[in-house]
């Protein structure tokens, strides 16, 4: 009879010890003081396996191994680098089971929906070898006649890179396509909780043919002290941060000194409209979609649903039975649709959001409680009847809750769904037209489903508005948040 691997067993398969190190100018190497951070398996709380503490020192060497890479890797040939990316798309496509697996194994997420985010993840590499090539500058004439005006695109130079739990692949690869695609060397420092895809993805990245030093991995469990030395550092050019609205907006403060360039994909609140005359099927069928991704811990996640009044009963009721159905458990085992939260934490902060939604007059429709351990599970809820001063609608839940307010006119639901320090994505279920128009000119948002619980897309910018954040990732617009422009003016006799 064969036994299932352990966790820890399959996570010595996929990445062996060697690459649990730092990663600093090609070599793997331990961190400077010896350290070791343990990192856990939220399906059962046991330590999956540990990774390298990163110094201080060994970030400042890490930087020193970007920095000393940049010229020549800015002077390599663009069609070389996309060529790189393309390699690293194919090998990625072709490892996604390995890499939904460990993805799974550290995050917490079904393997059926980590592969997903392989997919995700590897198109903004294929993306990205396609725009290496793209870059352009302009030549024009002076409008005022006698010169002539160029601009020439280079790389921003040595980044750093912050990236979050929630999705350890794609979140990396947004950021390290268009950077190869451009020219530019990094640092990464990877989520602490799940730093083992990344680790995993720069070993693919070298057989792909990435030069040493272009890209340098540092994990740490203090992601503080990395991030105020290397923004003091002159030669770090530019910080691309996904994660919380806190911590964004201390980075931001940070680079005030060096004046580094700055992209900034923060914490969302997104509202989820449903108009009376919409596909009520298709709109439960999207409300899935948009609250459930990643056990509803995603930046995009329906945070609200925002009912019109006469179609609200039932939208909650088909919602419920639908959410209620969902099957709990350790992401590696079949037919399992929703994984643990990344952290007792995270469980408990759920918890909180749902009890005082219910203090506040809220009815519970299904779940509503946390699930009995080991791991870290919370059950799908539905609530109805929540106030709109609830933390269920203020606050990013980043969790497996679904909250349903109604409105009783149009201009009730876009001031409902403005109503929030955040503005990173909106959905909206209608089949008018017209209405489709005038929310994508009055909701406060970087980016508008309509009739979909999915806007994410690699040829689309990604990015929000208002305390959500600026610049933009995948799309034509990605690869600009790497490029500095330098114009030249040509007098002409
Ligand atoms: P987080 O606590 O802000 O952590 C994100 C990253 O920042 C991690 O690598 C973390 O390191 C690091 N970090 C923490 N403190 C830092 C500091 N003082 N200086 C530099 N780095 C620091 O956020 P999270 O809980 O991982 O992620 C959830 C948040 O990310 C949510 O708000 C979500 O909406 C947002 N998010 C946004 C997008 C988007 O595209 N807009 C996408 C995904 C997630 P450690 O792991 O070591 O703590």
């Amino acid at each position: 009879m064969s036994t299932r691997p352990t966790p820890q067993e399959s996570l010595d398969r996929l990445l062996p010890e060697h690459n649990r190190q730092l990663l600093i100018g090609g070599s793997w190497v331990p961190a400077a003081g010896g350290g070791r951070i343990d990192v856990l398996d939220p399906a059962d709380g046991e330590v999956l396996g540990t990774i390298a503490d990163g110094t201080t020192d060994d970030a400042v060497r890490a930087l020193d191994a970007a920095h000393a890479a940049q010229a020549e890797w800015a002077a390599t040939a663009p069609r070389e680098r996309g060529e790189i990316l393309r390699r690293a798309f194919e090998l990625v496509t072709e490892r996604a089971d390995d890499l939904a697996l460990v993805m799974s194994l550290e995050m917490g997420k079904p393997v059926a929906e980590a592969k997903g985010e392989v997919t995700y993840g590897a198109e903004f590499l294929r993306w990205f070898s396609e725009e290496a090539v793209r870059v352009h500058g302009r030549w024009m004439h002076n409008p005022a006649g006698g010169s002539r005006l160029l601009t020439v695109r280079k790389p921003v130079g040595p980044c750093l890179f912050i990236t979050p739990w929630n999705f350890p692949l794609a979140m990396g690869t947004r950021k390290i396509g268009p950077a190869i695609a451009a020219g530019c060397t990094m640092v990464i420092k990877p989520a602490t909780q799940t730093p083992y895809t990344m680790l995993l993805l720069a070993t693919i990245l070298a057989e792909a043919g990435l030069p040493d030093g272009v890209l340098n991995i540092v994990t740490t469990h203090d992601a503080g002290a990395l991030s105020s030395t290397l923004q003091a550092d002159d030669r770090l050019r530019k910080v691309s941060f996904t994660g919380s609205t806190g911590v964004g907006k201390m980075l931001v403060k940070q680079s005030a000194d060096q004046l580094q360039r700055m992209s900034m994909e923060l914490g969302g609140n997104a509202p989820f409209l449903v108009f009376a005359d919409a596909d009520l099927g298709a709109a439960v069928d999207g409300a899935m979609v948009a609250k459930m991704r990643n056990m509803g811990e995603a930046c995009t996640s329906a945070n609200r649903f925002l009912v019109e009044e006469s179609v609200a009963e039932e939208f909650g009721r088909r919602l419920a039975e639908r959410m209620g159905a969902l099957t709990v458990g350790r992401g590696q085992d079949d037919g399992v649709d929703v994984g643990p939260l990344i952290d007792e934490k995270a469980v408990s902060s759920v918890a909180a959001v749902v009890e005082d939604a219910v203090e506040r007059g809220a009815r519970v429709l299904t779940g509503g409680q946390a699930v009995e351990g080991p791991g870290f599970f919370y059950a799908p809820t539905v609530l109805v009847d929540v106030p709109a001063e609830a933390d269920a609608v203020t606050t990013e839940i980043f969790g497996p809750v679904a909250p349903i307010t109604t409105f009783a006119t149009e201009d009730d639901a876009v001031r409902l769904a403005n109503a929030t320090e955040y503005g990173l994505a909106a959905y909206a279920y209608t089949r008018d037209l017209e209405r489709t128009i005038r929310l994508a000119e009055r909701l406060e948002t970087g980016m508008l489903g309509i009739n979909t619980g999915l806007v994410s897309n690699p040829a689309a910018p990604f990015g929000g508005v208002k305390q959500s954040g600026f610049g933009r990732e995948g799309g034509f617009e990605g690869i600009e948040e790497y490029l500095d422009t330098t114009y030249v003016a040509i007098p002409m006799s």
